[in-house]
């Protein structure tokens, strides 16, 4: 697809009849494909298997919405969740789509503040207001949404959105010991028994296994993609495989694992023939912290427009996704619950204490993405990620590690302040 042809599809009569805002939203829509051809399309040397999640972005509003609706029409549940720790597989074992709806868009940000205070985290403003100004045609598809318990903002919101959708909570803990896990596992069956309940269902221990394996397929080529990312010059650029992170919260899994593997075999041929989105002397950045919602491609983008490439994502819409697998050996249901449980336990999210695990975790991806300095991002008014970034910062400077933190919200103001900031970072790496 040509950059000039780029556009961001518009569906206006199944808009309307989702009762979305379509006069607004039209414009948010050629808002989004601007910005789009030109931190993207405009990029060099970029792989040719990107066509399809470009067409990925040009269809958001359209062509995989029609899809989630197809799947509704078969009384099948479509469920909207806002974090890594709501086991999706259980979703797709009902036959289901569970859609990531976390929003990384200021210009939802206004709608929820007509309700809630400003001062909380810009994620679960933009996500309410996506709701509340009716611009979210994926919001207007859900049948229900999944909340958590992860932080203060999060759930006290739950309470507000269920005034506009149904939302069901799953609570989880915040700490690892033996108890936390009981705890878990009792969530983790209660919300398959009002999967069942609401779409009337019977889940098999057959149905949770083919699950399973697909999910496990999709987080086994978001592994390889990263895999590959280590090889100097980088085969691929980050902004790029940010976006592939973040379709894989909404697209079909199956298809997505098939895309990302078909992408993966070019960049092999790459990385053998020495071919990069960067030139091989780009300064390689590993960003750790808070998830980037699309369309939150902010210090991605600045990163790389400073000639420099990032190498790695510790973050939900990044390797904390996708770095552990269920096992897919057990064959009744209990078992299988068990060990899904234990495969989310894993999770290092920063609202668990103690969480050293996660400052183990970055060092392990900073050494293996070979990087050359880790750039902290955490979003504004996210206590967690703000407060565990101090043992991050500690553990960089121990280990001689070139480190720049940075708090950002999803408004531009302060980009030419970050932009200096980033600039002084990788000048800092080049030495
Ligand atoms: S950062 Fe924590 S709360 Fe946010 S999506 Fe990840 S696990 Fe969930
Ligand atoms: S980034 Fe932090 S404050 Fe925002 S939703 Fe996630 S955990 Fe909560």
């Amino acid at each position: 697809m040509s950059s000039a042809a780029f556009e961001v599809r518009p569906y206006p009569e199944m808009w309307a009849e989702l009762d979305m805002d379509v006069g607004r939203f039209d414009k948010a829509r050629q808002m989004l494909g601007e910005v789009y051809r030109k931190m993207f399309l405009s990029q060099k040397n970029r792989p040719a298997n990107m066509a399809y999640f470009d067409n990925m972005v040009a269809e958001i509003f359209g062509g995989r919405i029609k899809e989630m609706l197809a799947v509704k029409k078969k009384g099948k549940p479509v469920v909207g969740t806002f974090c890594v720790y709501i086991p999706e597989e259980i979703v797709v074992a009902a036959g289901g789509v569970c859609v990531g709806l976390c929003g990384g868009s200021q210009g939802s940000v206004p709608d929820a503040e007509k309700v809630l205070p400003r001062n909380i985290c810009p994620m679960v403003k933009s996500a309410y207001g996506f709701k509340a100004g009716r611009i979210c045609p994926y919001f207007q598809s859900v049948d229900f949404v999944y909340g958590e318990t992860t932080c203060d903002a999060k759930k006290k919101t739950w309470e507000l959105l269920d005034r506009l959708v149904p939302t069901y909570v799953m609570e989880i803990p915040q700490m690892k010991k033996k108890r936390d896990r009981t705890l878990w596992l009792e969530e983790v069956q209660e919300f398959k028994a009002k999967v069942e309940e609401v779409c009337k269902t019977t889940i098999s221990s057959e149905d949770l296994a083919g699950a399973i394996r697909v999910i496990n397929d999709k987080r086994r080529a978001l592994q390889r993609l990263t895999r590959l990312r280590a090889a100097s010059p980088a085969p691929i650029s980050g902004k790029d495989a940010l976006l592939i992170e973040q379709i894989a919260f909404y697209d079909e899994p199956v298809r997505f694992a098939e895309k990302v593997n078909t992408l993966c075999d070019e960049l092999e041929q790459r990385v053998a023939a020495g071919i990069g989105a960067t030139p091989a002397d780009a300064p390689r950045v590993m960003v750790s912290g808070t998830p980037m919602a699309l369309p939150n491609w902010k210090v991605h983008n600045l990163v790389e427009s400073a000639r420099a490439v990032v190498v790695n994502e510790e973050s939900c819409i990044g390797t904390r996704y996708f770095k552990d697998l269920i096992a897919e050996d057990k064959k009744t249901m209990d078992d299988q619950l068990a060990v899904l449980t234990d495969r989310y336990m894993q999770i290092d999210c920063s609202c668990f204490t103690p969480n050293d695990e996660r400052i183990d975790q970055i060092l392990k991806e900073y050494r293996e993405s070979k990087a050359q300095g880790i750039l902290h991002y955490s979003l504004q008014f996210c206590h967690t990620y703000n407060i565990e970034e101090i043992k991050v910062r500690e553990a960089c400077e121990k280990e001689g590690i070139p480190y720049l933190s940075i708090e950002s919200d999803y408004s531009p103001e302060d980009v030419g302040q970050l932009q200096t900031r980033i600039e002084a970072f990788l000048e800092q790496i080049r030495g």
